[in-house]
């Protein structure tokens, strides 16, 4: 005999569900919340009205003028901690030129729909929209407070969205017991797989944004000297690019693996760590910490030596690396007194527990909704929300189920960014079910 719920999610029409979810999308992508400058009240107040219209209380908070983020709770028995479903209602900016769609036209084409946002974040954003709708609709009353969380600013660090809440609605980030954010990917073709594979994140890769300044002794370019402050930076990042790192197998890529190989997922023929490597840069970064130069300053007449002149670093850690110690090796790699650090962004995230009933539920509900698909945890590359909510003791995972090929997965942040229509309706199917089966 199935249950209230369950019956009330057999009546669901899934067609009717998906056509909203495209409609209000496609809108939702129209409001350009480029970060900088943001200007997210504007989505904010889009959401909210949504959640309004069908009985939601909505509860709205200003971290600076036009940068508000948005919270709807719909309340359960309380017999258990609340689940968050959290989402960024930023975007990074788009290069309208290199795109062959305007970004915020929100257009429909070849069963995709287009626009800045579509997978980083605003279609997830809108599935976990879809979720609260429908269980206001069906009347299902969960044993968890259902919690959404639409924030600002996440693109540029969160000063103005989540860790401003975290030191002025902290409250909001400590109650719920688990959560479902960004990161991870439902991917076909994922490391070559011939079985669809659902990564879920239960940790990420920490930013460690780095400036070095070199200093010397300015003077005329036509007597060359040996204490030039471009030579040396030239020399600095000379070492750093020889810089011989072992890489590590964090126990989440790990474990990964031994699941992919596990199923089969290859076949017969089991690729080898170094070939993975070699084939997806998107794997070698996941089992090094990574160096990018990502800019260059100094210098302002052809004929003068500079007194100083700078590079910048995008730093990326594993979980749980010290990023002091990374500091202390990266400052014997240069081995230069005369040029200095400045740290512009770091952030460590802990890492969530793989064995929980949140995890179990997922494999469950994944595993009957697409034929032969695995669930593996593995790290974010970029760094996201959750790790907030991770510091302060939540059970964040990244678990976007919008199933793809993961090669336009690899679309965040690049042009022509676009989810597939039909990966929208596995995405909305499955979250629904593993947030009706878990806070039932
Ligand atoms: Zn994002």
């Amino acid at each position: 005999m199935p249950d209230a719920s369950q019956q009330a999610a057999n009546a669901i029409d899934w067609d009717d569900v998906l056509a909203e979810v495209v409609s209000t999308l496609r809108e939702y992508l129209r409001i350009d919340t480029s970060n900088p400058p943001g200007g997210e009240e504007t989505a904010a107040r889009f959401l909210g009205e949504i959640l309004e219209r069908e009985g939601f209380v909505t509860e709205y908070v200003e971290a600076a003028p036009g940068r508000v983020s948005l919270r709807a709770v719909l309340p359960g028995s309380g017999d258990a901690a609340p689940l968050m479903l959290l989402n960024h209602t930023d975007v990074v900016p788009a290069q309208r030129e290199f795109w062959d769609v305007d970004p915020f036209a929100g257009l429909e084409q070849d069963g995709c729909i287009w626009g800045r946002g579509a997978l980083d974040m605003k279609g997830m954003g809108i599935l976990e929209l879809a979720v609260m709708l429908l269980f206001k609709r069906l009347g299902i009353v969960p044993k968890r407070d259902l919690i959404f969380l639409a924030v600002a600013d996440e693109e540029t660090g969160s000063s103005q969205g989540i860790e401003w809440l975290d030191t002025h609605r902290p409250a909001w980030l400590r109650e719920p017991e688990y959560a479902i954010n960004e990161g991870g990917m439902a991917g076909l073709n994922f490391l070559g797989a011939q079985r669809p594979v659902f990564a879920c994140a239960p940790s990420e890769k920490g930013p460690l944004w780095v400036t070095l300044h070199a200093s010397g002794t300015p003077g005329h370019g036509s007597v060359p000297h040996d204490n030039n402050a471009v030579d040396r930076l030239v020399r600095a990042l000379g070492a750093i690019r020889s810089w011989d790192r072992a890489s590590t197998i964090d126990p989440m890529v790990q474990r990964s693996i031994d699941t992919l190989r596990d199923a089969h997922a290859w076949g017969d023929r089991q690729p080898s760590l170094d070939e993975l490597r070699t084939r997806y840069p998107a794997f070698d970064a996941m089992t090094n910490d990574t160096i990018s130069s990502t800019g260059l300053g100094g210098g302002f007449k052809h004929n003068v030596i500079p007194a100083d002149a700078t590079a910048t670093l995008d730093c990326r850690l594993l979980p749980g690396q010290s990023h002091d110690a990374f500091l202390r090796n990266l400052r014997e790699v240069i081995d230069d007194d005369q040029i200095t650090f400045s740290t512009q962004l770091r952030s460590e995230s802990g890492t969530s527990d793989f064995d929980t009933e949140l995890i179990d539920v997922i494999r469950e509900v994944v595993g009957e909704q697409v034929e032969g698909a695995i669930v593996t945890p593995l790290p974010t590359l970029g760094f996201t929300d959750s790790r907030v909510l991770r510091r302060r003791g939540v059970k964040a995972y990244g678990f976007v189920p919008t199933l793809m090929d993961a090669s336009l997965a690899a679309g965040i942040h690049g042009h022509n960014e676009r989810v597939p229509i039909e990966g929208l309706r596995t995405g909305v199917q499955i979250l629904f079910e593993v947030v009706r089966r878990f806070v039932n």
